[in-house]
């Protein structure tokens, strides 16, 4: 069984960071988890609930990760990790009874878009997306949604803010709103991360995270995790995922709690350096909008502040046209024209490029994902290929 190892009550989570989910002080023991590669586990009596005995069910190298992720959460529970966020989501949406509905912002994550999307297809429940940003609308969705399902049949799948519009949602609102009707209330919290926000602390029910961006931070490793603070789900979404199958490598969770120790240090340093940034890119002659719930005048601005302990490392910019910002692309010499966030390296991509991205995201819209690089080396790439593609 898993057991805290350290006292957590009163750190902060910059310091759960670090402290979180390491192994007990023994003389001469480790102070890191060691790698466990066993597919097996001796039994030398007949198993008990919760013993081991196969690594589809838990593996001793998952635990500080859960651990520590569910402590910083705010959980009493430890986290569950996944094969990747995506794995997560379909254990979350599992949650859902058969003939249910999911309200889902339409500018999710458009993976968790398409899953959801192809399970409803498939008669498994209704999926209805919302501007999760217009807080009137969702409230009276979820109304005309409860008139028609018993109670228990709604999920809300909360993302706040939008990849990659940047929309911030009034999670607390609509959480109690969902919770009134009888629904779980899910919340994607991949972009703020838990030292930014933990919206268990707004009563949502499952936190997901795409443990792949800044949790593990460092592009490479793929991942997801489920946390809960009632054990009914958690015991479901573990039946879940043992019976599913989607597990993580005991390699890739050891990674992602070796990357989960700098987070607070990533997670400033790139929140610094997006906020830089989005003031510089708002005065730029190549940039036509910035969106950043960093900047005073962005439509997110007050809700990210009041609900928020920081503006995150994303920004998204909109440019003349498709061609500028392909040219923007190609331009850049030090940030790195690939998919994904999160890590230490900044990445760029003009998200429509990608097939599943929703039309309604602008086809001129490029997504910046701020690493840890030097401000001024990234401004000076960026200014210098927004120049060279306004001109070609
Ligand atoms: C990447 C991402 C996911 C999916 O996670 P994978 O680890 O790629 O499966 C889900 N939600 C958000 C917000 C993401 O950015």
């Amino acid at each position: 069984m898993i057991e805290q190892h350290e006292p957590t009550g009163d750190l902060a989570p910059d310091t759960l960071t670090v402290a979180a989910g390491r192994p007990p002080r023994e003389h001469d023991s480790p102070v890191n988890t060691p790698i466990v590669l066993s597919s097996t586990f001796h039994e030398t009596r007949t198993p008990e609930a919760g013993d081991r005995v196969y690594a589809r069910g838990s593996n001793p190298t998952w635990d500080p990760f859960e651990e520590a992720l569910g402590v910083l959460e705010g959980s009493d529970l430890p986290a569950l990790v996944f094969g990747s966020g995506l794995g997560a989501a379909a254990a979350a949406l599992s949650l859902v009874p058969t003939g249910g509905a999911v309200v889902m912002p339409n500018h999710a994550y458009a993976g968790s878009l398409m899953l959801a999307a192809d399970l409803a297809a498939q008669g498994r429940f209704e999926l209805h997306t919302v501007d999760i940003a217009d807080t009137p609308s969702v409230l009276a969705r979820l109304e005309a949604l409860a008139a028609r399902f018993s109670r228990g049949a709604l999920m809300l799948w909360l993302e706040s803010p939008t990849n990659p519009m940047l929309e911030v949602a009034e999670l607390a609102v609509l959480t109690e709103a969902a919770h009134a009707t009888g629904a779980l209330v899910v919340a994607d919290n991949t972009f703020n991360t838990p030292l930014v926000h933990r919206p268990l602390e707004s009563g949502v029910d499952v936190v997901l995270h795409s443990v792949t961006k800044w949790l593990a931070g460092h592009s490479d490793v793929v991942l997801g995790a489920l946390v809960t603070r009632d054990p009914e789900p958690r015991a479901r979404l573990l039946a879940h995922r043992t019976l599913h199958g989607a597990i993580a490598g005991p390699f890739e969770v050891w990674l992602a709690l070796r990357g989960l120790r700098t987070l607070a240090l990533r997670v400033e340093r790139s929140q610094t350096t997006a906020g830089i940034l989005a003031r510089r890119l708002t005065g730029h002659p190549a940039v036509r909008r910035v969106r950043y719930p960093g900047l005073p005048q962005d439509p997110g601005h007050e809700r990210a502040a009041a609900q928020f302990e920081g503006f995150g490392g994303i920004i998204s910019i909109e440019l003349d046209d498709v061609a500028t910002a392909d040219a923007l692309v190609a331009a850049v010499r030090l940030w790195l024209p690939a998919t994904s966030l999160g890590g230490v390296e900044s990445l760029i991509e003009r998200r429509r490029r990608q097939p599943a991205e929703p039309s309604t995201v602008p086809e001129h819209l490029v997504r910046l994902s701020v690493g840890i690089e030097n401000v001024e080396d990234l401004w000076a790439d960026l200014d210098r290929a927004l120049r060279s593609a306004q001109a070609s």
